[in-house]
């Protein structure tokens, strides 16, 4: 039976700590959806359009990655890709009261659908979108943080709009 996972979020924009993941369920799963949000509680910077286009780029070297857009339940996105599996990052506690509240309503909602925690190499376990945003606004090189395409995206958008 061959397993397919999903790993859903806003990717605004995606950064070596999202990359680190999707490569450790490249390894775990046959197929991997990358499932960039629509829509989101946090005002995004780009566009969902934009956001996809970046994680597609980012993934070109996984040949079982997949990226789409998706709207409304994470559970029935899971449900349309074939899979039980909802894999989502935890970088630190904080993230923790979050996720558990998420994966116990995903749960609810769907109670064949698993959530499955992954934890990130240790030097991108304080990496957000929000921060790298946050300091690149300000003038800081975020090469260390995303790939280099990704961050001439953030400084063009950040400086033109
Ligand atoms: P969301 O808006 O759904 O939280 P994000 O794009 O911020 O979406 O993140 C998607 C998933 O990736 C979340 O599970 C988040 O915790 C995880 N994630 C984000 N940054 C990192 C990181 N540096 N290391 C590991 N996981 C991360």
């Amino acid at each position: 039976m061959t397993k397919n996972a999903i790993y859903p979020g806003t990717f605004d924009p995606v950064t070596y700590g999202h990359l680190d993941i999707i490569e450790r369920m490249s390894v775990l799963y046959d197929r991997v959806f990358v499932a960039v949000a629509h829509s989101t509680e946090k005002q995004a910077l780009f566009s969902f359009e934009e956001r996809v286009a970046m994680v597609k780029e980012a993934v070109t070297g996984f040949d079982n990655v997949e990226v789409e857009d998706f709207d409304g339940l994470v559970v029935n996105y899971a449900v349309s890709k074939s899979t039980n599996v909802v894999v989502r990052g935890l970088r630190m506690i904080s993230d923790f009261e979050y996720e558990f509240q998420m994966a116990l309503t995903n749960r609810k909602l769907n109670s064949k659908i698993e959530t499955v925690f992954m934890m990130p190499k240790e030097s991108y376990s304080y990496l957000s979108s929000k921060l790298i945003k946050e300091v690149a606004r300000l003038g800081a090189d975020i090469s260390e943080f995303v790939p280099d395409y990704i961050g001439k995206k953030v400084k063009d958008k950040l400086q033109n709009g």
